[in-house]
């Protein structure tokens, strides 16, 4: 059995569902189908999500939002229309917008979560009803009734042990499953959505649960590129990776498969396939435990922008016990998480996504270490990016760091910050966000040049 996933450009038209119809009736042992909201049909088009959101915020704030309301319901209409399906799905669709529109405003997280979930779940009715018109058996199942019980945690749900009891059952179902990406229920009932793009673990947890030969990752994509396509020109295809390989590349900005959709495949040994819906027979990459890595013991390049360093000094800082402990506090206490810690004697580096930060928590910071750590010194500096070079066969290889830091410097990039994980998958240097493409091109030229294919 296998568990299939779509992501949103994969059914953003009717155009497109056919081409997952035939993608699904070709293969028998595709027997679950996961799909997200309607995504983008062209580069400007808005996610049916972001549509969500937008009608999310203006009922929230007490407009009429009948404008928002039909920004959707058109996308669906469209699709419905293009498909065959005749007006009453999307006159249900209407009426299930309207309805959770008149739910409970008190709670605004929450609220935003049922429209958010809304537009996985509809897509999900709307395919299956399709399938059924054109004489594939099948069935939309709600992540309810299936069972999906997930933490008490609107908009980054995970999901619990016992939903993957519970799903397993989806193993007995005649014909195939249609079920919606992107959310589940926590035990009290409540609909909560994880992650964006968090259709893809909806996906990896199934795999998981009913324990699937293999978890199909339908993009847009013929591959995984070892650099983003959209700076270096041609990138080569990633064929084959491990799981540790791919969670480092979608931590460090690559979207073509979320990083906690790992974890769930991950641990219940299924290989993941990420595969094009426009080209369903070129081969996709797997990602899978092992790989032979002593031709590409690099694998990819991942470069994300937003990071900022909250820089410390204090001397003989060595010698003072908790000082870490207590400057992470100070962190903790305003809601941040920290990326890195990278450290000297007498000095300590803490990098964090800058999203967390606002003024008022980076003048708090700066107090508390002045008052409670007696810093000799503090500084917050903004618009950092995080390059991370990628590869198991990297702790076993010699004079890579070498290569990288002289191809930095020769792209004129002063480096800020160099930290390898103990694990050596991965080697990340902090640098000016403006440098981002000059140094990915740099480091792609140093390690891929000369190579075809990658993970073979
Ligand atoms: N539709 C959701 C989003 O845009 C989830 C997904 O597509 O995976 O974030």
């Amino acid at each position: 059995m296998k568990v299939s996933k779509f992501g949103g450009t994969s059914v953003a038209s009717a155009a497109q569902i056919k081409k997952v119809a035939a993608i699904i009736k070709e293969d028998a042992a595709r027997k679950i189908v996961v799909v997200s909201a309607p995504g983008k049909r062209f580069d400007d088009d808005i996610k049916v999500t972001d549509l969500l959101i937008s009608l999310a915020n203006a009922s929230l704030s007490g407009n009429d939002a009948e404008k928002e309301l039909q920004a959707v319901v058109e996308r669906y209409a469209d699709i419905a229309a293009g498909l065959g399906l005749g007006d009453e799905i999307v006159q249900v669709i209407e009426q299930d917008l309207r309805d959770r529109i008149g739910q409970s405003k008190e709670n605004r997280d929450l609220f935003v979560d049922q429209l958010k979930a809304s537009g996985e779940d509809n897509n999900a009715k709307l395919i299956a009803a399709y399938f059924s018109s054109i004489g594939l058996e099948a069935e939309y199942v709600n992540p309810k009734e299936a069972g999906l019980i997930v933490s008490d945690e609107p908009g980054r749900a995970r999901a619990l042990p016992e939903a993957y009891e519970n799903l397993r059952n989806l193993r007995d179902r005649k014909g195939v499953v249609v079920f919606p990406g992107f959310f589940g229920y926590s035990k009290d009932g409540v609909m909560m959505t994880f992650a964006r793009g968090g259709s893809d673990i909806t996906g990896s947890i199934l795999a998981a649960a009913i324990g699937a030969e293999l978890y199909e990752n339908f993009t847009d994509v013929d591959s995984v590129f070892a650099a983003n396509p959209r700076v270096v020109d041609q990138p080569v295809e990633i064929k084959r990776m491990t799981y540790r390989e791919m969670r480092e590349l979608s931590y460090a900005g690559f979207s073509v498969f979320h990083d906690e959709a790992l974890m769930p495949a991950f641990q219940h040994s299924v290989p993941v396939c990420i595969k094009n819906t426009n080209n369903p027979s070129a081969e996709g990459t797997m990602i899978v435990a092992e790989r032979e890595y002593t031709k590409s013991p690099v694998i990819g390049i991942a470069a994300d922008g937003g990071f900022s360093t909250i820089y410390v000094s204090k001397y003989l800082m060595n010698r003072e016990l908790g000082f870490g402990r207590r400057l992470l506090q100070i962190l903790e206490e305003e809601d941040i998480s920290y990326e890195h810690t990278p450290s000297g004697i007498d000095d300590l580096s803490v990098i964090v996504r800058s999203h967390q930060l606002t003024p008022e928590k980076e003048e708090r910071i700066i107090h508390k270490c002045r008052e409670e750590l007696k810093v000799d010194d503090v500084h917050i500096e903004h618009h950092f990016a995080m390059i991370v070079l990628v590869g198991e066969g990297m702790h076993n290889t010699k004079g890579l760091t070498a290569r990288a830091t002289t191809a930095i410097s020769q792209a004129g990039a002063n480096i800020e910050m160099i930290n390898q994980g103990s694990s050596e998958v991965s080697l990340v240097f902090g640098i000016h966000e403006d440098d981002t493409n000059n140094v990915l091109k740099a480091l792609y030229k140093e390690f891929f040049s000369t190579t075809a294919v990658l993970g073979v």
